[in-house]
């Protein structure tokens, strides 16, 4: 079963992908990880979409397709499905999204919305740490990490993401809502929108999560 976990930025899709990731055998494709990914590595991509990100734009609709498109053929070989994070945003890439699974005789079968005020969010983000090795979010408030800024897991230092200053935070947030939210309306549509309140506890949202997780793997089966 493939399911896509929207919310706005800070809602938690990150820390929950993974979580489903390492405990209910799902592959995770996160755009936004993979153009990380390209900034670092100095690739042509990389250097074209470096400005954009920095300002919380949207990256154009054909770039992110492109790298969903090239990954989800192999993922879907080697897993029980994808959690698509942070893709699609835009309603282009639902569309696209879903010939893309339809071609390799699957389907987008769930979406999670994870909602949250923006004034939680904006405190969550300021205070976000990552480790760029493995991916592990800290928050300085609620999930600090042991040592002061390093990563519990591989010792790694932790970084604040650039667009997690309080400019590109707004505006990342007024994108989520202009270009991400009538993909949720269209969901809904098809019946395949669940919510949950992302203000709670990291295990209480898991649970939740887990919840209709099952239950939509029960009604996949019933079908197939
Ligand atoms: P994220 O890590 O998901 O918050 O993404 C970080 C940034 O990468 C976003 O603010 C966008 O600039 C870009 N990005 C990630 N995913 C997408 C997407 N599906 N469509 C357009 N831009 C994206």
């Amino acid at each position: 079963m493939n399911l896509a976990l929207f919310g706005p930025p800070g809602s938690g899709k990150g820390t929950q992908s993974i979580l489903l990731r390492d405990r209910a055998g799902f592959s995770h494709v996160s755009t936004g990880d993979l153009l990380r990914a390209e900034r670092k590595a100095g690739t042509e991509l990389g250097h074209r979409v470096a400005d954009i990100m920095k300002q919380g734009d949207l990256v154009p609709d054909e770039i992110v397709d492109e790298l969903v498109r090239k990954r989800a053929a192999k993922l879907l070989e080697n897993s029980t499905g994808i959690v698509f994070d942070g893709y699609p945003r835009t309603l282009a890439q639902a569309q696209t999204l879903e010939a893309t699974l339809r071609g390799l005789n699957s389907d987008l079968h769930l979406a999670v919305s994870l909602d949250i005020e923006d004034q939680e969010l904006i405190l969550r983000l300021t205070n976000r740490r990552i480790c760029e090795k493995c991916k592990r979010v800290y928050n300085l408030i609620s999930n600090p990490p042991a040592k002061t800024n390093i990563c519990d897991d591989c010792k790694t230092g932790l970084v604040q993401r650039l667009d997690d200053r309080p400019e590109a935070i707004a505006h990342r947030l007024e994108e989520y809502h202009a270009q991400t939210e009538p993909i949720l309306r269209y969901l809904e549509d098809q019946g395949k929108l669940r919510r949950i309140d992302a203000d709670q506890s990291i295990q209480q949202v898991h649970d939740r999560l887990m919840r209709n997780v099952r239950d939509g793997r029960d009604e996949v089966g019933a079908l197939s």
